[in-house]
């Protein structure tokens, strides 16, 4: 049994699971458990990966939006995304399997919908509108990422290593519901000023 914590900083961040080990690159005949296993690493590889995009595109929106609380929920959420990256690292060492896999290209396209957003609106409440739908989207993948993260290690036995990915599927969960609070001023705001321009174009017609 490996209890072995040394490095591990944080208490309520301990991961004592015994050590896993991916042996395999691929699942081609490979026990149930095994290809489980491999899934699982590839899953958190791909989530980790996700994470890092998303540590570079979080300040770039804290900087595209007007709403104060809007912002301060990107630089907040950029602290934990920064931690969330941490906890990833922290199972990559444990379990002795390697951090880097094939990049997320879900997350990149998530990522250029924004920077989409970015270019092609103008700076102001719609603005704000439009990149918290593209921030949701973002949040919904990460939820059903670390969601089937937390499902895999548990039956992999890995209880620890569940509870660590819990913590941050937590954080996702409240960040999506951030954004739906914040949405409601956002849109009002927007639909004000959208309705704004409509009567005076009705005015004049
Ligand atoms: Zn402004
Ligand atoms: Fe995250
Ligand atoms: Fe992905
Ligand atoms: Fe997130």
């Amino acid at each position: 049994m490996a209890t072995k914590t040394t490095g591990y900083t944080e208490s309520t961040e301990k991961i004592s699971d015994n050590v896993y080990r991916a042996k395999e690159s691929t699942n081609k005949g490979k026990s149930g458990k095994e290809s489980l296993k491999k899934i699982f690493e590839e899953l958190l590889q791909d989530t980790y990966n996700a994470e890092k995009q998303l540590t570079k595109a979080l300040p770039e929106l804290a900087k595209a939006v007007d709403n104060d609380e809007l912002q301060e929920a990107y630089e907040n959420h950029l602290k934990e995304t920064e931690k969330q990256v941490q906890r990833l690292e922290k199972i990559f060492d444990r379990l002795k399997i390697q951090k880097e896999g094939k990049p997320c290209k879900a997350m990149e396209g998530l990522i250029k919908e924004s920077q989409e957003i970015i270019k092609e609106h103008e700076h102001g409440a719609s603005k704000d509108a439009a990149l918290i739908i593209a921030s949701q989207k973002v949040e919904h993948y990460e939820i059903a990422a670390y969601g089937s993260l937390v499902e895999l290690a548990d039956v992999l036995g890995l209880d620890n290593v569940a509870d660590v990915l819990e913590r941050t599927l937590e954080e996702e969960k409240n960040a999506d519901e951030l954004l739906s609070d914040i949405a409601q001023d956002v849109n009002d705001e927007a639909y004000g000023q959208a309705s704004e321009v409509e009567q005076y174009a009705n005015g004049i017609s």
